[in-house]
């Protein structure tokens, strides 16, 4: 069946909005508030109905409950349209998305949001023997596996910081499990020295060992081959290793950085199709220290500046310049410790740091916000266009 909605009729402006995670969500909810008297129609695509609070995954993976969010709830009377379905193509030319292959949808302007994944491509085994954090759905396969394991070894193959909450996460919901985390990364690598000590001193607390320095080369079907050190036996391998983005806009034949994420000017518009923004970790987004690296606190800016700028353009003003500058790194180390390292704007650790019970509190605030933030936002958007520029450090010279 092939349901089109077809080029704006009688001077509505379609909008399409793929990805309702925590930028497109951003963007939806700002772009509904501020086009609600205008001829804008705007279109939400999303894979699930539920939002998915990749924060807290690993609270999922270890059989905790959160609370369900329902987008299309949400979005009820703001104006924006819920459309639950794959993206499978986006032809830039005719200015259509395909949905599960069978319906079309036109656009206007298109903001592009469709997240990241887990990088399962790049190390052998990891697709097949490994399980991953990037929906509800693995987590609950996860957490079912480890209710079910009694005994046995779980290794966390990546050390970043998504591997150190889910291996604290585990360690300290299943003491009957032994946890090991390995990957190449030093343990909080961007974390000052103290913040780095009390991290590596929660894990040593929860039985965590760890092995740094050293790279996972394949996945095996009962263990993980480490580089020059041998074979590591694991009941279950949960892998956290690096993220990849959809191939699709590299399809369409936008222009994508070497990992394939949208490039957008100082704007957010895509360099080679600007009817198109892009936000969140879809996008390769550069300020003066750098292009952003994919996280919740620059991901929900970049879709309130996409959506403020649709408004502006469609008033007949020019978009601004997006800027942003990073300011924290909260890190759950299971329920009852965490460690945040303030930042400077270009993500360098500053001299201050929370530790213990503090920084549960700031991490737990910090991970419940995203929801309530964008119920605010229907009814007021003014109330998420407050965020960090980052003063000195993203003065762009040649700002488009
Ligand atoms: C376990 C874990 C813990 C993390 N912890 C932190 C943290 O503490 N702090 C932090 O800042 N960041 C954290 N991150 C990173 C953060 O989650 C991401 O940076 C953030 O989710 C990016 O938001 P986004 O909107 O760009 O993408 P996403 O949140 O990934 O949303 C993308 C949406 O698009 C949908 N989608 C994708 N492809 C398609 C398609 N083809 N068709 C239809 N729908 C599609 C997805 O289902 C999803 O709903 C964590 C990530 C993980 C995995």
């Amino acid at each position: 069946m092939s349901t089109s909605q077809g080029p704006g009729t009688a001077g509505t402006h379609n909008v399409l909005i793929l990805g309702a995670g925590y930028a497109g969500m951003a963007a939806a909810t700002q772009l509904a508030a501020r086009t609600r008297q205008a001829n804008v129609r705007v279109t939400v695509v999303n894979a699930q109905e539920r939002f998915t609070e990749r924060l807290r995954l690993h609270l999922t993976a270890t059989g905790q409950r959160l609370a369900e969010m329902d987008i299309p709830e949400l979005l009820a009377g703001t104006g924006a349209q819920f459309v639950r379905g794959w993206v499978t193509a986006v032809d830039a030319h005719a200015r259509t998305v395909r949905i599960d292959d069978s319906r079309v949808l036109h656009y206007d302007t298109l903001v592009y949001g469709l997240g990241s994944v887990t990088d399962t491509a790049t190390v052998p085994g990891v697709e097949e023997h490994a399980y991953t954090l990037d929906s509800a759905g693995d987590a609950e396969a996860l957490a079912d596996r480890l209710a079910r394991l009694g005994r046995g070894t779980v290794v966390v193959g990546g050390s970043g910081l998504t591997g150190v909450e889910a291996a604290a996460e585990i360690a300290e919901r299943h003491p009957e499990l032994d946890v090991v985390l390995v990957g190449r990364q030093e343990l909080g690598a961007t974390m000052n020295t103290k913040a780095r000590a009390h991290l590596r001193a929660a894990l040593t607390r929860l039985g965590v060992q760890v092995i740094t320095g050293t790279a996972v080369t394949t996945v095996l079907p009962d263990g993980v081959e480490l580089a020059g050190a041998g074979t590591l036996a694991a009941d279950v391998v949960l892998w956290t290793g690096g993220t990849r983005v959809s191939p699709l806009a590299a399809a369409a034949g936008l222009t994508v950085d070497e990992r394939g994420r949208v490039v957008t000017d100082a704007t957010l518009r895509s360099v080679s199709h600007p009817e198109v923004y892009a936000i969140g970790d879809a996008a390769a987004i550069r300020q003066g220290y750098g292009v952003l690296h994919g996280t919740c606190q620059s991901g929900m800016p970049t879709g309130v500046h996409a959506a403020v700028s649709i408004a502006r353009t469609l008033r007949g003003k020019q978009p601004r310049q997006f800027r942003f500058g990073y300011y924290h790194t909260p890190v759950s180390l299971g329920r009852n410790d965490a460690v945040v390292q303030f930042t400077r704007p270009d993500d360098s650790p500053r001299r201050g740091c929370l530790t213990g019970r503090t920084a549960v509190w700031y991490k737990e605030t910090v991970s419940a916000s995203p929801w309530p933030t964008y119920r605010r936002m229907t009814t007021m958007p003014s109330s998420g266009a407050f965020w960090p520029r980052g003063g000195r450090f993203t003065r762009l010279r040649d700002a488009r």
